[in-house]
């Protein structure tokens, strides 16, 4: 059984530092709203951590490249919100949302991206494995769900779903 709050808040801060480690001048407000009555889930923690990792590095990926061009007013967000919404069937689950004020993803690209190799970042900083190898292991391994919703320049909000069964 994994704790899917633990493990978000320690890959939380391992993205973050590990970018602010590569750009000083990187910064960005994390808000975290962790739900403590989250049910644990039958996932290996290797697994949903590779999850989460790629989720926040993309999260941050987003802001910094807004930074980049967005005027001296913008300030970079970050939030991770958990919940845990009963199933239809009576069953419990574990839900993670993602959001970022980054650049958020083009329409013309969004039903490409869960495929595998499909990046828009340049060579060295994506491979575009991380969200095909999220969808293998939330969707086909664990019979959860990954919903992305976007607006372009505006923000971008990943929400994965675990069945506490799974
Ligand atoms: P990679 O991060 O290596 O590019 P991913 O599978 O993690 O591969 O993501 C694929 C693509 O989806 C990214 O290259 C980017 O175009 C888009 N994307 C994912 N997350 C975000 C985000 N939070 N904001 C904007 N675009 C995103
Ligand atoms: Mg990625």
């Amino acid at each position: 059984p994994t704790d899917i709050n633990k493990l978000a808040d320690e890959y939380l801060r391992l993205a973050y530092h590990g970018l602010r480690a590569r750009d000083k001048t990187f910064n960005a407000e994390l808000i975290t709203d962790f739900d403590e009555s989250l049910p644990m889930v039958k996932v290996v923690p290797q697994d949903i951590g590779r999850v989460l990792l790629n989720l926040f590095t993309n999260a941050f990926y987003a802001v910094q490249q807004k930074q980049k061009t967005a005027g001296p007013d913008y300030k970079p967000v970050v939030t991770v919100t958990t919940f845990s919404p009963p199933l239809a069937n009576g069953g419990r689950q574990a839900v993670l949302v993602v959001r970022d004020n980054g650049i958020g993803i083009p329409e013309g690209i969004r039903d490409k991206i869960l495929q595998p190799f499909f990046t828009t970042k340049p060579t060295g900083e994506g491979t575009g494995l991380g969200l095909s190898l999220s969808y293998d292991i939330i969707v086909k391994a664990h019979g959860g769900k990954i919903e992305i919703d976007s607006k372009e320049g505006e923000y971008t909000e990943f929400t994965i779903s675990i069945p506490a069964t799974s």
